[in-house]
């Protein structure tokens, strides 16, 4: 394999962070798609872009395997969200999805996956009223220890920010074609994939709670090593706030985790990447984030649930605390 950049792009205007995207690619592909990268943030007119370049090393990059997607359907007339939908976001043409379901659902779903309830709905208030000082969005996602709910990133402006990761060029093609035929051709689907499967790729993951900042975009997810990635409504149109939350058991290996149950359908298309038990720090938690090089492998699982259906899947109980 030849070399891989780590391609980092950062808007701001005003001094004030608009949107960030991060590749890993081959040495030989780096050169248009960061042209890609640069059109797109031109295009939101921000008024500075920084570009950051690096080379990787091959030897230091590791595979990590991707989360089987779930779009889960929420009881009630007012969310149907369903695979296939028109607007490539996964929602039916004439759904008015319940953000109040949906954030409901999440709270059982962090709960299933060993977040305090309590926690978990403390993170939802986060997200819902603005994870950084005086309620603004922030640049990276909170760190929260699922256990006590204690805010663990260094910077609470700034957060910490996923980096250094991608699709492996060998599937990244068929990932996003099989994302298209399942009506989630928004880019959003496909970097939030991304991002999730390698945050549940790090020694200690519990959980992810995520919603974007984007007014128009409504979607979000709660992402863990046991659950997968499940898609759900998450907020109203036209809400500006949004954010993400890591949580994260401190000082244990994946091995500490609870373990996957062997499941009917739904089943997690792939094992998560066997991390060492043993303990780590926070700072290695950080260091594997936002550095070490992850690129992430199918097979893709993609399959639309009922929520009762996709906890007798997953033999996990809702609004469970571990
Ligand atoms: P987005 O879905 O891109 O709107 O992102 C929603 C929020 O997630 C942003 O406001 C950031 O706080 C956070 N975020 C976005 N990208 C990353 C990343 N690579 N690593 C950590 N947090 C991120």
């Amino acid at each position: 394999m030849p070399d891989f950049f780590s391609l980092r792009l950062r808007a701001e205007t005003s001094g004030m962070h608009v949107s960030g995207a991060e590749r890993l690619v081959p040495e030989t592909e780096a050169a248009p798609v960061v042209a890609a990268l640069l059109e797109r943030s031109l295009a939101r007119r921000a008024q500075r872009l920084v570009l950051t370049a690096e080379r990787v090393d091959e030897g230091a990059i590791m595979e990590a395997p991707l989360l089987p997607v779930t779009t889960l359907e929420l009881p009630g007339p007012l969310a149907i969200p369903c695979v296939g939908g028109g607007q490539g976001h996964g929602t039916r043409a004439g759904a008015a999805p319940d953000p109040e379901a949906g954030r409901r659902a999440a709270a059982g779903l962090l709960a299933a996956a060993g977040v305090v309830p309590t926690v978990a709905a403390r993170a939802l208030n986060w997200l819902a009223a603005g994870p950084g000082p005086g309620g603004r969005v922030m640049r990276g996602a909170v760190l929260a220890d699922a256990e006590t709910g204690e805010r663990l990133e260094p910077d609470r402006a700034r957060g910490v920010r996923v980096s250094r990761f991608d699709y492996h060029p060998a599937v990244r093609d068929a990932v996003g074609q099989a994302l298209r035929k399942a009506g989630l051709a928004h880019f959003r689907v496909g970097e939030a994939l991304a991002v999730a499967s390698k945050v549940a790729a790090a020694p200690g993951a519990v959980a992810e709670l995520c919603w974007s900042d984007d007014p128009a975009y409504t979607w979000g997810y709660v992402a863990a090593p046991v659950l997968g990635y499940v898609r759900l409504p998450l907020k109203s149109d036209g809400d500006p706030k949004g954010g993400r939350v890591f949580f994260l058991r401190r000082g244990q290996g994946r091995a500490a985790a609870p373990a996957p149950v062997p499941a009917p359908a739904p089943a997690p298309a792939s094992a998560p990447a066997p991390v060492p038990a043993g303990d780590f720090s926070l700072d290695d938690y950080i260091r594997f984030l936002a550095a070490k090089p992850v690129l992430l492998r199918g097979p893709l699982s993609i399959t639309t649930c009922r929520e009762e259906d996709f906890y007798a899947g997953h033999a996990l109980r809702m609004g469970r605390a571990r």
